[in-house]
């Protein structure tokens, strides 16, 4: 084997796709297979198209592009496997290798190095975001917009974004999250508070009713200064250097706090915590520290659960069903503790939705990117939150929930549903409110 090869086969991970026997099992859990019935866009097809390039029958890497950005990465195909197939390393990995040998335009590639070298990693900058979306309300100048249908003329379906997105808050009202604050009553645990970038840019009332939830149950909580951004955008758009350095400069920010646990709110963001131990795995002087942080990593709904759960107050009683995040049930493997925290409270009941397990489509940027492939899926999602006839769907991470605000409105459903973080929902249901 040439040297080349050799270097293609290792930057390929293309040794973990040896396990795959090509079985098909993984085919009716794959919603893009389900949805565009290819072979090439299943798990099964793109690990063969890994393994020829591996092999040299593919000598041009972009033959891989559409079949792996059509992918959205939600791993469902790992759940299934019998082998044990590593999927998620080798799509993360080939993503890499082909985004290397991409060559892209000027201004995209100008574009790109802002978003994913000075946004997404700098808190500064994703508090700049979250207050020109408030100026953007306040001024008028979102009215005017709306108005002059100016939002629909937006390419890319942004217009239709713009529509779900949160409430924006005034500066003032997005004041930073305290350094620490303390456990209510006897003090169970002490975590670190990972405030994640579109979490804290777009979502910070989520991020302070998160803490207060950890307080309420329990917990000191401490929000170290010097976190960054968790890197999953980077790892998911083949920006995986960029993503190591995030994640390093993550694990001496907490190494610094000594807690017992690191919460995150955010179901891919946690995804790509409990996993830096296998991005730095090829390092060895970040490896066991890479595992130390991935093994305090935990959802919120988690620490909740094991603090004895929310004590709901008495309210109107009200049907629920539970948006399920991809990455909570594939990566990290949280599925109860959500569930028992909203069947814990009076006067709720939860009624789950068929296919639970299946993406919404949200994926990321999947839905900005890859617009008619993810409302194909979503559409299909919303026939089975119908069906459950509740008036509030309950999600885990910020992707999902914006994707089942953009649900509700496709289906007109407005006026008797709407879609909450499960810590928003929980906050209402005990009377915190900021
Ligand atoms: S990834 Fe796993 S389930 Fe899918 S074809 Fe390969 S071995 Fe079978
Ligand atoms: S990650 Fe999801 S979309 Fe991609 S191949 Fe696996 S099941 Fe299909």
């Amino acid at each position: 084997m040439s040297e080349n090869l050799a270097a293609l086969r290792a930057e390929l991970n293309y040794d973990k796709t040896s396990k795959c026997v090509q079985c098909g099992y993984c085919l009716p859990a794959c919603p893009t297979y389900l949805t565009m019935g290819k072979e090439t866009h299943s798990p099964r097809g793109r690990i063969n198209l890994v393994k020829m390039a591996g092999e040299g029958k593919i000598k041009d890497l972009s033959v891989l592009e559409e079949p792996l950005d059509l992918c959205l990465g939600c791993r469902a195909c790992e759940t299934v496997c019998p082998t044990g197939v590593e999927y998620g390393a080798i799509l993360e990995s080939a993503r890499a290798a082909v985004t290397r040998r991409k060559k892209f335009s000027v201004p995209v590639k100008a574009l790109r190095n802002t978003l994913f070298k000075k946004v997404f990693p700098s808190r500064r900058a994703m508090k700049l975001i979250g207050n020109a979306m408030w100026l953007y309300e306040k001024t008028g100048v979102q009215k005017l917009a709306r108005k002059s249908g100016l939002m629909e003329k937006l390419p890319a379906h942004l217009g239709e974004f713009e529509k779900i997105m949160p409430a924006p808050v005034s500066p003032g009202e997005r004041s930073s999250l305290p350094a620490v604050t303390r456990a209510k009553g006897e003090k169970k645990y002490t975590v670190a508070f990972f405030v994640g970038c579109v979490m804290d840019a777009m979502f910070r009332r989520i991020n302070h009713l998160s803490v207060q939830l950890l307080a309420e149950v329990g917990c000191d909580v401490i929000v170290v200064e010097k976190q960054t951004c968790c890197g999953a955008l980077h790892a998911h758009t083949g920006e995986l250097d960029e993503s190591r350095k995030l994640a390093k400069q993550n694990i001496v920010a907490f190494e610094q706090a000594e807690v017992d646990f690191i919460v995150n709110n955010a179901g891919g963001c946690g995804a790509m915590m409990v996993e830096y131990d296998h991005l730095l795995a090829g390092e060895p002087e970040w490896a066991e520290r890479a595992r130390q942080f991935a093994g305090k990593t935990k959802d919120i709904s988690q620490v909740l659960a094991l603090c004895g759960g929310i004590k709901g107050q008495e309210r109107p009683a009200e049907r629920v069903t539970y948006q399920r995040s991809c990455h909570m049930t594939n990566v990290q493997k949280v599925t109860e503790d959500p569930l028992g925290l909203i069947k814990g409270l009076p006067n709720v009941e939860l009624v789950e939705m068929k296919e639970a397990n299946m993406c919404c489509g949200s994926a990321g940027i999947y839905n900005i990117v890859q617009y008619d492939a993810s409302m194909e899926i979503l559409d299909y999602k919303m026939k089975h939150v119908k069906d459950t006839q509740t008036t509030t769907i309950v999600t885990t991470n910020p992707g999902c929930l914006l994707q089942m605000k953009l649900g509700i409105e496709r289906e007109n459903l407005n006026d008797r549903m709407r879609a909450v973080h499960l810590v928003e929902y929980l906050a209402e249901r005990c009377g915190i409110n900021l």
